[in-house]
């Protein structure tokens, strides 16, 4: 049994009370055995001056478009998808488990240890997950036949990853779904059943566009997630990203079914596709939201800090209401509300005894940081906070990032092999 200890650091809990508590914590077999004062064990970092937190969440991304930086930028999003698509189709196997560690490297770097993932080709994802040290929940995208350029039924194949990885360390394979504009519902109520049968997390893009809910009602005579409720879609297992175009009636029919939202504020502004999305309504209605940065191709980073700032600074200009979206409430989001999304709020998000130890050390005597102390310490993480605050990333217990280094891939080899390999989709 090995041990890790963290000394002297301000542990932001993150648990019920949201304690913020000077003290250290103990790592024993992958998990948190302790907090307090921990005398002996295997390895000890200092991390006096430091704040330690639970490690971010991000709850919706195509971790592989890291390779299409900068690709798609400044047009509407079904321009955006004709560029990508066609990219995409483009792509080998080692495109997308490059653009995979590439992704993995730029989210251990901001202290971002969980990240859910849409895409299909999950098995090099999940190869560079196991390789990276990084924890992934991994859909793959199932959709309409008619719709695909992926080789087989995109159904079979989830199923088949599924089956393939699920127990590995640090791989939570789902089944994810591209969104009701490309979804049958055959197609959708098969994934829902594969979810159940399997035992797993369902994905979907939901109501991202007007444009969408429009060509739904144009369609089905109903808005999406009324139609997913008639046709009995929504579920527990239901993650639902985006959600910018949402009637209170179909938010409480979300509620009523125990669906969790997946919140990407940057993506939503940068496509222009909608700034209402509605989410201290349906935290009022008790959903649970996370946030995700959604894929590079849209956002262009994989950087919670700028989604948490970015997400408090909307929702406070949207509703000209500076109280609406606090620093404590869009922190929760990135942390404890997001693995609540993610049916692990038992296991991460939180820094308690008995949890996974998924953990970041932010240096509060980095510039941006300073002055810090208890009582503006969440303040400064979600408004100054940025990815090079972020000294040492653990994963599962193990430090893959220790003092801004990565320990687990060569980050120059990725760098380089990527900025070679993108240029053919420029
Ligand atoms: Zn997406």
């Amino acid at each position: 049994m090995s041990s890790l200890a963290l000394k002297g650091g301000w542990v932001v809990t993150q648990n019920s009370k949201r304690e913020i508590i000077k003290a250290d914590v103990l790592i024993e077999d992958g998990r948190i055995s302790q907090i307090g004062e921990v005398g002996k064990a295997d390895e000890i970092i200092d991390t006096s001056n430091c704040a330690i937190i639970p490690g971010l969440i991000n709850a919706h991304t195509h971790i592989s478009m890291t390779l299409m930086r900068g690709i798609a930028d400044d047009m509407n999003l079904e321009k955006f998808l004709e560029k990508t698509f066609k990219v995409d189709a483009a792509r080998t196997p080692e495109d997308i488990h490059l653009g995979a560690e590439l992704g993995a490297i730029e989210m251990l770097r901001s202290g971002c240890t969980s990240f859910v993932d849409m895409y299909y080709g999950q098995d090099m994802i999940a190869k560079a997950v196991k390789d990276s040290g990084i924890r992934g929940f991994l859909g793959w995208v199932a959709l309409d036949e008619q719709f695909t350029t992926q080789k087989g039924s995109p159904l079979s194949n989830c199923e088949n990853f599924i089956d393939s990885h699920k127990g590995q360390e640090r791989i939570h394979p789902l089944v994810a779904l591209q969104g009701v504009y490309v979804c049958s519902e055959e197609t959708l109520l098969k994934a829902k059943e594969l979810a159940y049968r399997k035992d797993t997390l369902l994905h979907i893009h939901l109501s991202e566009t007007r444009k969408e809910v429009y060509d739904h009602q144009a369609k089905t005579g109903k808005r999406p997630a009324d139609w997913l409720y008639d046709i009995d879609f929504l579920c527990d297992k239901l993650l639902a990203a985006h959600c910018a175009w949402l009637t209170m009636a179909e938010m409480r029919k979300m509620a009523e079914k125990n669906v969790s939202a997946a919140h990407c504020p940057i993506s939503n502004m940068k496509l222009a596709s909608g700034f209402e999305a509605p989410i201290p309504e349906m935290q009022a209605l008790g959903m649970n939201v996370g946030l995700g940065t959604d894929g590079c191709s849209s956002q262009n980073r994989l950087d919670m800090w700028g989604e948490m700032k970015t997400c408090a600074l909307l929702h406070k200009v949207q509703r000209l209401d500076a109280t609406v979206m606090n620093a404590q409430r869009t922190f929760d989001m990135a942390t404890i509300e997001g693995a609540k999304a993610l049916k692990m709020g038992n296991e991460l998000g939180s820094i308690e005894v008995g949890k996974i130890a998924d953990l970041a050390v932010i240096d509060l005597r980095h510039p941006a940081m300073v002055p810090t102390f208890p009582e503006n310490l969440i303040s400064n993480l979600v408004y100054s906070c940025q990815s090079d605050c972020v000294l040492h990333t653990i994963v599962n217990g193990h430090v893959v990032m220790r003092n801004g280094e990565i320990l687990t891939l060569n980050q120059k080899e990725v760098v380089e092999k990527s900025q070679l390999i993108s240029k053919k989709f420029f």
